[in-house]
């Protein structure tokens, strides 16, 4: 938002400049140049011409240009000084309305009032100056101090505009393009209004019809030719978006480049992206700028309430151009100072995942072919968070052992290689690897049946999961071998959990189904377990290393020792 960040000194600059140009400009140009020959008709016809022309701007890259030139100068012409500014104050009032420049912007507005007058009054001076005469139409009285006008018309354009823009820190949007732009057509109009002044004093009135109507009309037609290019840009631009937006697979990285991308396509100040949970629709990413009081997160409202509500229940996006249009219908959080809404059902298919909630702080910034652009990179939004939801769950499956429901070896390896680089960055200091492995398990197997030895391992799978607890990763190392990895552990203190584990298998029941004997009935059964603890980076340096060690700790210092201990690795195993 431009002007916003003006300063005190710039804005008392403005307003003294602003006096002097324009109030004193226009008393200066009354007593100099007053009007002359002008009928009330004429200026009904210069008004409302003015008044078309202003409100039809052409934009380029994002700078407003107004094409009023042709009428100012005939104006001049024919009927002096005071006039011509007087209809330039008339545009700027009027494109100042139709670009909605609202109370936050009303320097941009005394800027380009006092820099329209002083070009007119530098240009205006040059005429006289060079024995130009106001109302005359002879060649000879008019060819020089009108050519002496229409150039210094267009250097001190040329120059304040720039000005202008440096001025109001917009420097990047103004130079280049759009400086080519302006003084191009600057030149192709200034002839237009030489015509505008030499028919309307050959046919009257109706001199403005002749050249206004084509004028009119073509800026018209330019204008609905560069909207559709607009919405064919914007178009692509989302297919584009679309497709970043499903090769991702982590749904923060895709919130965050959702957010990203729809700020650089429309103006919005606040986004919320709402996910819909059963009757709830939970905050899962927003972005406020300039909040005073931004939404607390894990904000969550009702599916049924206020605009979101509404979006909900009809699956259509809506737009409100300003407060005074939605403030009725808002309900619990909305942003403050907000005046432009655009809330857009996230679908898939048929089916609401969640809501897109833009606002900005200007009115009326949202267009409708902006809904259609956005319903579609919604569209591709809840595809892309439904394929990140789907790769996460394929993931955690398969990195889970479904019969202990703890993790496996595919995590487990994953997991201790990064708490091993961890080590390396000094992020952790100690790593301890317990390893576990059921004695005789066999015989368990063998006695009760498979599908008791899988009930014995599930059980004990809980029960190492409850006595770890926080403290570490438990997770299937393969058959009936179990590992906790420990950050952040001591040997001693690692060697004192393995003991407690050790104990709790020892003492623990576990029940089984003896499927291979006459009963049925549940059958109480025990098991022991050989224990090995090796530790990062006092024995091992990496990962394979630490496991090594750890399972030959269980080997030789437990299983050969005679089973159901615990035991560390030491270097001469
Ligand atoms: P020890 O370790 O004390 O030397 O004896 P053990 O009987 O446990 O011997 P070992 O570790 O060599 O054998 C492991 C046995 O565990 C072999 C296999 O029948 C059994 N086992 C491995 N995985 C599973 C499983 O998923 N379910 C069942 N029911 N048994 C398994
Ligand atoms: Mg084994
Ligand atoms: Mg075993």
């Amino acid at each position: 938002m431009e002007g916003k960040a003006m300063n005190r000194p710039k804005k008392i600059f403005l307003w003294i400049f602003w006096f002097i140009v324009v109030p004193a400009g226009h008393w200066f140009a009354f007593k100099l140049s007053p009007p002359q020959a002008l009928g009330i008709w004429d200026v009904a016809a210069y008004t409302a011409i003015i008044m078309i022309v202003a409100s039809l701007p052409l934009t380029v890259n994002g700078t407003a240009m107004f094409l009023t030139q042709w009428i100012t100068i005939a104006a001049f012409l024919s009927h002096g000084l005071f006039f011509e500014m007087l209809l330039l104050q008339v545009a700027t009032v009027t494109a100042a309305l139709a670009a909605n420049l609202k109370y936050q912007q009303p320097y941009r507005f005394l800027l380009f009032s006092s820099m329209f007058s002083l070009i007119s009054l530098i240009s205006g001076l040059g005429f006289f100056a060079f024995g130009g005469k106001i109302g005359q139409t002879t060649v000879e009285s008019i060819v020089f101090p009108g050519t002496i006008f229409i150039l210094l018309n267009f250097i001190t354009a040329m120059i304040l505009q720039p000005a202008a823009a440096i001025f109001l820190g917009n420097r990047k949007k103004f130079f280049g393009r759009g400086l080519a732009w302006n003084a191009g057509i600057r030149i192709v109009i200034y002839p237009l209004g030489i015509a505008l002044f030499h028919l309307k004093g050959l046919l009257g009135p109706i001199a403005f019809l002749l050249i206004g109507i084509p004028f009119i009309g073509l800026l018209i037609i330019l204008k609905m030719n560069r909207y559709s290019q607009n919405i064919n840009r914007h178009l692509q631009k989302a297919v584009a978006i679309g497709h970043q937006l499903t090769e991702r697979l982590d749904e923060e990285n895709i919130l965050h480049l959702f957010i990203n991308k729809i700020t650089k396509t429309l103006p919005a100040d606040w986004v919320y992206i709402f996910r819909l949970e059963g009757d709830e629709l939970v905050v899962i990413s927003h972005l406020e700028q300039e909040e005073k009081a931004p939404l607390e997160p894990d904000y969550t409202m009702s599916k049924e309430k206020g605009i979101s509500g509404y979006v909900l229940k009809n699956k259509k996006g809506v737009i409100f151009n300003e407060k005074s249009e939605w403030k009725k219908f808002s309900y619990g959080y909305s942003p403050e100072n907000a005046e432009s809404i655009m809330c857009v059902p996230i679908m898939r298919g048929k089916h609401v995942e969640g809501v897109l909630f833009l606002a900005s702080a200007n009115e009326k910034v949202y267009k409708k072919y902006q809904l259609m652009i956005v319903d579609i990179l919604c569209s591709y939004l809840a595809v892309a968070l439904s394929n990140a939801r789907h790769y996460e769950e394929t993931k955690r499956k398969s990195e889970i052992c479904t019969m202990t429901n703890i993790p496996n070896y595919r995590f487990f390896d994953q997991h201790l290689n990064e708490r091993m680089a961890d080590l390396e960055t000094g992020k952790l200091v100690k790593l301890s690897l317990i390893m576990i492995d059921i004695d005789h398990f066999k015989n368990i197997n063998d006695t009760y049946g498979h599908q008791s030895g899988d009930l014995a391992l599930c059980q004990l799978a809980s029960l190492l999961k409850s006595t770890v607890a926080e403290k570490g990763l438990v997770a299937r190392y393969g058959g009936e071998e179990f590992v906790v990895l420990l950050p952040d552990t001591e040997q001693a203190a690692a060697r004192h959990l393995a003991e407690t584990l050790r104990k709790k298998i020892e003492d623990h029941i576990f029940f089984v189904q003896d499927v291979l004997g006459d009963s049925e009935a549940p059958k109480e059964i025990r098991l022991t377990a050989s224990i090995g603890v090796a530790t990062a980076p006092d024995q091992a340096r990496d990962a394979v290393s630490l496991i090594k060690y750890a399972d030959r700790a269980l080997y030789i210092g437990a299983k050969r020792a005679g089973r159901n201990k615990v035991a560390e690795y030491i270097h001469t195993m």
